[in-house]
């Protein structure tokens, strides 16, 4: 249901409620406050100095307004609570003057100084509370403030728009699951800590559901609508190949290798995964699978998440494989009109054999004349939709993805359901573990003699600032900050980039390009490094507040370092007692990082794929419910079983989903 049919909402709200990614009246009620504001109203005697408190009273006199410089004022007035009459001063809200009047009963938020007889306050309820009020707080962007969100949520909640329940009625029976509208009225106005708890329950099935039907669709459709080309692949094929690489494949590599032959060979169409720690060498399977394909006649495409990367492996494929004369075309979004349009010229013609580009490639009107591979780098980054566009690129493309997050073969095995998985686990031979150490900010100084040492070494280092999100309080360190600690604290000349998710792609991999050549010894910037970057001369990774990164992710940002035998470094600094940090100074291992991860961390980000596409939930968490996916694995299969037949007569949504997935467009 679209968002005009909301009485009374304007084309303005609706623009900005784009902004959040909200575009019908489902996306606006399934948007979930991330916190709530709980007001519980206390006598004010009974305020601890220093603690934010709740208090309601009567207005005893006009307000006062000292206007103290530009953007400075003070409100201030008297106030009767219980038996107390005190002085209340509120900063830079002069404009709320005008409802404050005498013997109105208003309720406060803020300090009580007792000595002083004075009441700080930071906000303002124009009603008294007799008890405890539970206020939702809404992610939100400038133009729509968090009361105005609430109240259209609201009023879609209350008026006659009947909502969608996304569960089947007999699993809602099976489970005793809330009603859905029921579930959102609860976690939009949180009402009793069990009703909640139901709610949380009913919502986060929800989102499982829907998600492990796309993977199960996935899957059944790659049984089913299984086209597939053999491609008759000899082990003299790849042996020559092998010879000529300046090193020998690791065994895990040379399985994944065989993984792929094999479902070439077969009466298949590949669909495989191969998941394997940073560093271990996945690039370099996925060039020979590139390969063998094209030897077998046919064309293929690498897909990066970022122009870096991309570039990186267009240049890595041309240093070792050059020898072969594949015609190769580059296609990103940064090119040029002219330059796109020759190239997709040529990839239909087939004057290309291998394209390797970003999502550009999806994007843009790419046709093949006769694709055999997509492979797909760094799958974490990508949804379950995109798997479907990729698929659907030629009628029998094989699929291959890549990923650098060892996450355990239990989850692999759930939210990678749909593919056939190779694991990588061994490291190249000769590669030293990343030295890793805990420091606090007050070991700067030493932490500084160490990073100069390194850039005397005409080595580079990594400085990672955790990622600034739009939060009041937050005392982390920025890209800006952490640039100013470092000039204070080393003492010689070195270049400095910085490097950060705002920036223009231009502009990043300017910035990138310097770092590569050497130009730049420290680059600061946020996670954006994090996705595969190889540039073997930095030695050292340094990351601020790594209390804020999951065990996985500090250990994706570490894997930037170590790429060649010289020993490398890590510092993580946190001036927090983080238990699970130390798993990173004992192990270099991401399978074992990953399962400790599991192990201790309540929640998070925590392969690091949270953000990303599909697996982006908004209220469950893989970790936490992995009990509940797993339900909903068994219960889609088990409803697909039950009505691919009908093509889903009955349910509406979830035909809309297949034929998404399906169809061939
Ligand atoms: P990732 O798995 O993180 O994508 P890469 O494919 O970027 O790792 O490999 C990291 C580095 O290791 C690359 O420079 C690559 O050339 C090198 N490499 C890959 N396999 C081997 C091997 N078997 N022996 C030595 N070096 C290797
Ligand atoms: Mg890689």
């Amino acid at each position: 249901m679209e968002l005009n049919q909301i009485k009374g909402i304007g084309p303005k709200t609706i623009e900005y409620l784009h902004k959040l990614n909200i575009y019908t009246i489902d996306d606006l009620v399934h948007y979930y406050p991330y916190r709530y504001n709980v007001y519980n109203p206390v006598d004010i005697l009974s305020l601890e100095e220093d603690n934010i408190g709740v208090v309601s009273g009567v207005i005893e006199s006009e307000p006062k307004i000292a206007y103290i410089k530009r953007n400075f004022n003070r409100l201030s007035f008297r106030f009767l609570t219980g038996r107390i009459c005190t002085n209340v001063v509120i900063y830079n809200r002069a404009f709320l003057a005008r409802n404050i009047h005498i013997g109105s009963e208003i309720t406060l938020i803020g300090k009580y100084n007792r000595e002083k007889n004075l009441f700080t306050a930071n906000d303002i309820k124009l009603y008294p509370l007799t008890h405890t009020e539970v206020e939702p707080v809404y992610h939100v962007v400038s133009g729509i403030k968090r009361s105005q969100l609430s109240k259209l949520i609201n009023k879609v909640l209350d008026s006659d728009i009947s909502l969608e329940d996304h569960v089947p009625n007999i699993i809602n029976a099976k489970y005793s699951l809330m009603d859905e509208s029921e579930a959102l009225r609860e976690i939009h106005l949180p009402k009793t800590t069990q009703k909640t708890k139901q709610a949380q329950l009913k919502l986060k099935y929800v989102e499982l559901f829907e998600f492990m039907f796309k993977i199960n669709i996935l899957k059944y459709k790659n049984q089913v609508f299984n086209d597939y080309i053999v491609k008759k692949v000899k082990s003299d094929n790849y042996e020559k190949l092998l010879a000529n690489l300046p090193f020998m494949l690791t065994d895990d590599q040379r399985q994944a290798l065989l993984d792929i032959v094999n479902d070439f060979n077969a009466e298949k169409r590949m669909n495989r995964l191969i998941l394997g720690d940073v560093g271990s060498g996945k690039t370099i399977i996925s060039f020979l699978a590139l390969i063998l394909n094209y030897q077998c006649g046919y064309q293929s495409a690498l897909l990066s998440p970022t122009e870096v990367l991309a570039e990186q492996h267009y240049e890595n494929f041309q240093k070792l494989f050059g020898y072969l004369n594949m015609r190769i075309g580059y296609l990103t979004g940064s090119l040029s009109k002219k330059e796109k349009k020759t190239i997709i010229e040529q990839i239909k013609n087939n004057e290309i054999d291998l394209v390797i580009g970003t999502h550009a490639l999806l994007e843009e009107n790419v046709e093949f004349a006769n694709i055999g591979l997509v492979i797909t780098d760094e799958q974490h980054r990508f949804g379950v939709n995109q798997r479907k566009t990729l698929q659907n690129k030629g009628a029998y493309v094989d699929v291959l993805y890549m990923s650098a997050t060892p996450i355990p073969r239990t989850y692999a095995l759930t939210i990678y359901g749909d593919m056939d998985i190779s694991l990588i686990k061994e490291k190249p031979k000769g590669r030293k573990d990343i030295i890793t150490k805990i420091h606090t900010f007050k070991d700067m100084a030493k932490v500084a003699s160490e990073m100069e040492e390194e850039i005397q070494n005409h080595h580079q280092i990594y400085v990672v600032a955790p990622l600034i999100e739009e939060e009041e309080e937050s005392d982390l360190n920025d890209v800006e900050t952490i640039a100013k600690i470092l000039k204070d604290n080393l003492h010689i000349n070195y270049n400095v980039g910085i490097l950060h998710g705002k920036m223009k792609p231009q502009d990043k991999d300017t910035i990138m390009n310097e770092f590569k050549n050497g130009n730049i010894d420290i680059l600061i910037s946020t996670t954006v490094i994090e996705v595969g970057v190889d540039v073997k001369n930095a030695t050292m990774m340094i990351i601020f507040n790594a209390e804020r990164f999951g065990l996985a992710t500090l250990h994706q940002l570490r894997g930037r370092v170590g790429r060649n035998e010289i020993q490398s470094k890590c510092i993580l600094i946190t001036d927090k007692k983080v238990e699970r940090l130390k798993v990173l100074e004992e192990s270099n291992d991401g399978f074992y990082i990953s399962e400790k991860d599991f192990e201790m961390r309540g929640s998070g980000d925590l392969f690091g794929i949270r953000q990303s596409g599909d697996m982006a939930f908004k209220i469950a968490d893989l970790h936490k419910d992995f009990k509940i996916l797993v339900q909903c694995k068994k219960d889609t299969e088990e409803f697909i079983m039950d009505n691919i037949e009908t093509n889903f007569r009955d349910y509406s949504y979830y035909r809309h989903i297949l034929e998404e997935l399906i169809t061939n467009d």
